[in-house]
């Protein structure tokens, strides 16, 4: 067989069904077939590309294991990689939907704005910036809602608003909240990330640690249970107030915990630190925290616990109902 008989047939062999049978060939017709056979797989090729094309943002990719899949796939697992479980960033909107009934979110102290205190440079510019990217919520969203029927006062932090920083509006939205829990015995629920102190704000934003606190404890003294949900990064003054206060403290998986970053403790005790360091996991089995929750287990781990802290709907009540 010739040289070019045989690129034909390769070519037949490849699933080119459209090129011409070799045996009705002459040499130079197998030349023109050939050339023929390259500008048509061209065409094919494009038509395929055509045919198949999704938009690029069509696509999501996991940044722990590199999977690739349709956006719609990793949004209906609640922005969970479905190949490793990678938890990635939900938006504070995100978790409000996750965790109250339809319809019954009522937000509250909407309107506080930081001032520019100190006055540190661009700090204002760089408020208009945020509010423009993330809404006017400040680091925290505040409000009411119902979790299975049960009213609920929830907070959620907003990482998008200038890396969910704590200055004096998210302490004093988290210290309202508190003080509005325990004088109406609404439980409370707090969602946390955060890259620790609003640095602008300078010692105004420290003092938002004792200020919460001092809301929490009120809580406590009131027996209203109080449940902290820990979410990928919760440092610096957040972790070293009412994050880590919760009656009960969730994490989700995978998510970084912890007051100063690995490299600051690192140079601070002179030691090297162990694998896994300041992950939920790792705080867990250390007992800093109850329990490493997956997102898509978060709303009913919650109702849960609330059900059994207020002693509401809980199967003992069932049981006594259907005892009549
Ligand atoms: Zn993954």
């Amino acid at each position: 067989m010739s040289t070019l008989a045989q690129e034909t047939l390769q070519c037949e062999i490849r699933g080119a069904s459209f090129g011409p049978q070799v045996s009705d060939l002459q040499p130079k017709s197998v030349t023109m077939a050939i050339m023929a056979w390259f500008k048509k797989e061209r065409r094919t090729r494009t038509s395929q590309r055509e045919r198949l094309e999704i938009p690029p943002d069509a696509w999501e990719k996991c940044d722990v294991c590199g999977h690739v899949d349709i956006r719609e796939r990793f949004e209906r697992a609640l922005r969970v990689c479905p190949e490793c479980g990678h938890h990635r960033r939900f938006q504070a909107r995100e978790y409000i939907e996750l965790l109250s009934d339809e319809g019954t979110w009522r937000e509250l102290y909407g309107k506080l704005r930081s001032k520019d205190a100190l006055p540190f440079e661009h700090y204002l510019d760089r408020l208009e910036k945020a509010y423009a990217k993330a809404g006017d919520g400040d680091a925290v969203l505040t409000g009411t809602a119902r979790l299975e029927g049960m009213p609920i006062h929830l907070a959620v932090m907003n990482f998008t608003f200038m890396g969910g920083s704590m200055g004096s509006v998210v302490g004093e939205k988290i210290a309202r909240l508190a003080r509005r829990s325990a004088e109406k015995r609404i439980p409370l629920i707090i969602v946390s990330t955060s890259g620790g102190a609003r640095m602008q704000e300078g010692v105004l934003s420290l003092m938002q640690m004792a200020k919460t606190s001092t809301q929490i404890a009120r809580v406590q003294a009131a027996a209203v249970p109080f449940i902290s949900v820990l979410t990928d990064p919760t440092t610096g003054g957040v972790s070293a107030s009412y994050a880590m206060q919760g009656d009960v403290i969730i994490a989700e998986p995978g998510a970084v915990i912890g007051f100063a970053g690995p490299r600051v403790i690192k140079q601070t005790i002179g030691q090297d630190l162990p694998e896994g360091f300041q992950t939920s996991e790792f705080l867990f089995e250390h007992g800093q925290i109850d329990d490493v929750v997956p997102r898509g287990s978060l709303r009913d781990t919650i109702a849960r616990l609330l059900r059994h802290m207020t002693g509401v709907g809980s199967a003992y009540d069932d049981e006594l109902d259907e005892a009549g």
